[in-house]
């Protein structure tokens, strides 16, 4: 059964532009997807609606066995479930790694503080940056600070991972750093889905590759379909 599912589902941004276009989709529990395509085609769109920060309009889109609707609490329900990383890490300045990753599991979560502290340094470590809980983002690099953000999204125990972009504003040698975070996530069975461009991470890494163009899904295959020659 699958953990995501996309039946005939389009979008429009304002009255006129069709972002997505009768997109089908069925994930399945431990899937890597990596979804590429031209700038524009709608990448980021698709993986937003999964956790309704982009509301689709017509078909259906059920996660985790909750269909996505103006629901308020089936959102909630499902935010709790999805962990989102973005291109610009979104961490809040003002506050220090530690808190950044207590702040929604103490606030959201109604974990008492010492647990969230507890289950933030272990996620820490499993990005290898315990020992920069104390500091604040603008004193590490951005390979640390997305190293952060995706330990942030785990802090919520999510089940599935939606990484935008991840990489893409980061300097070449902070890239490797991230990736194999990433990889490692993909190797203890988390189900991923990552628009990026990184196609030796795909190869490495996904089971599927999504192409996207003009809104539509047009091609789909395992990575080595895509990037070998027959
Ligand atoms: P991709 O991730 O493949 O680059 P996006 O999903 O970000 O594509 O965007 C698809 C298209 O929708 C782009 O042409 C973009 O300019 C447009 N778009 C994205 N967000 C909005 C928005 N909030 N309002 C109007 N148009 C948007
Ligand atoms: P991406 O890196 O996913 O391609 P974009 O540069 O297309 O992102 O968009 C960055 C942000 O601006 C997104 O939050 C998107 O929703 C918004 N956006 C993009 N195009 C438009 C648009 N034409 N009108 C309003 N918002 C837009």
């Amino acid at each position: 059964e699958s953990i995501i599912s996309f039946q005939k589902v389009n979008k429009w941004y304002g009255n006129n532009f069709h972002v997505l276009r009768d997109i089908d989709l069925d994930v399945a529990r431990g899937e890597r997807i990596v979804v590429c395509g031209p700038s524009g085609s709608g990448k980021s769109t698709l993986i937003r609606c999964i956790n309704r920060l982009e509301e689709h309009q017509e078909g259906t889109l059920r996660v985790d066995g909750v269909e996505l609707s103006d629901d308020v609490k089936a959102i909630e329900a499902i935010r709790k479930q999805v962990g989102m990383v973005f291109q610009q890490f979104n961490l809040f300045p003002h506050l220090t790694v530690l808190e950044n990753l207590t702040l929604a599991p103490m606030w959201v979560g109604k974990l008492p503080r010492a647990e969230a502290e507890e289950r933030a340094m272990q996620q820490l470590k499993r990005v290898r940056i315990s020992e920069q809980a104390l500091k604040y983002p603008l004193q590490l690099s951005g390979g640390q600070q997305q190293r952060v953000a995706i330990a942030r999204a785990l802090c919520l125990t999510p089940k599935i991972m939606l990484f935008d972009e991840p990489t893409s504003a980061l300097d070449p040698e902070m890239i490797k750093e991230v990736l194999d975070v990433m990889i490692e996530l993909a190797g203890q069975g988390m189900t991923m889905i990552c628009v990026t461009h990184e196609m030796g991470f795909a190869k490495a890494v996904a089971n599927r590759v999504i192409f996207m163009d003009q809104g539509q899904i047009v091609e789909q295959a395992p990575p080595h379909q895509f990037f070998d020659n027959p």
